[in-house]
């Protein structure tokens, strides 16, 4: 599959190409298709594989540009991966309130107080779960999770998959697409 045959809006597929992407990578390519098609997809899968373009092209072609509320959220485990993922997002497409990235800490407060409402929110995408996990933020992953849709799209990527991950996915996900890249 090539990245024109993924039915990407015009703009996103000129995004695709402007930042030098020339074709899929293997979790680009088993990976987008599911989760423009709105599943819950678990993703076994490195840094270096071309993961964060994978989620941050999924998620742009689900935004809905004409609602102004945030309708994607994207957890990292650390303030530095949180940034380079929005930078790399910014860089390739035009985003906005309408998608929130994030370490899980933050999100949590920021939800409390009231800032950010998660209360429409279509896709909600962690990323290096097992590393979240290992930081000792699973209660604040469970907590962001009461605060969105139960029907909202979750999308999970991992380099490994300890039980803690799995009991995640198992609370969480509904009949999930699993990917091992
Ligand atoms: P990541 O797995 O997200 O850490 O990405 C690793 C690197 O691969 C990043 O520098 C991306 O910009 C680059 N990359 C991701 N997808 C592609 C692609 N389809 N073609 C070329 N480079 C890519």
């Amino acid at each position: 599959t090539s990245f024109d045959q993924m039915g990407l809006h015009d703009a996103l597929l000129r995004g695709v190409y402007g930042v030098g992407f020339e074709n899929p990578s293997a979790i680009q390519q088993r990976a987008i298709v599911p989760i423009i098609r709105g599943s819950d997809v678990i993703a076994q899968a490195q840094s270096g594989t071309g993961k964060t373009a994978t989620f941050t092209i999924s998620v742009l072609q689900r935004i809905d540009l004409s609602q102004r509320h945030c309708q994607a959220l994207i957890l990292a485990p650390t303030r530095e991966l949180a940034t380079q993922i929005f930078n790399f997002m910014n860089s390739a497409f035009r985003s906005g309130v309408q998608i929130v990235v994030g370490t899980p800490g933050r999100v949590c407060d920021m939800a409390h107080r009231g800032i950010l409402d998660l209360s429409r929110l279509a896709i909600f995408v962690l990323d290096e779960a097992d590393e979240m996990l290992s930081r000792g933020f699973q209660n604040q992953i469970r907590e962001i999770f009461q605060l969105f849709p139960k029907d909202s799209q979750v999308v999970l990527l991992s380099a490994t998959m300890p039980q803690e991950v799995l009991e995640l996915t198992d609370s969480f996900m509904e009949d999930p697409t699993r990917i091992l890249v």
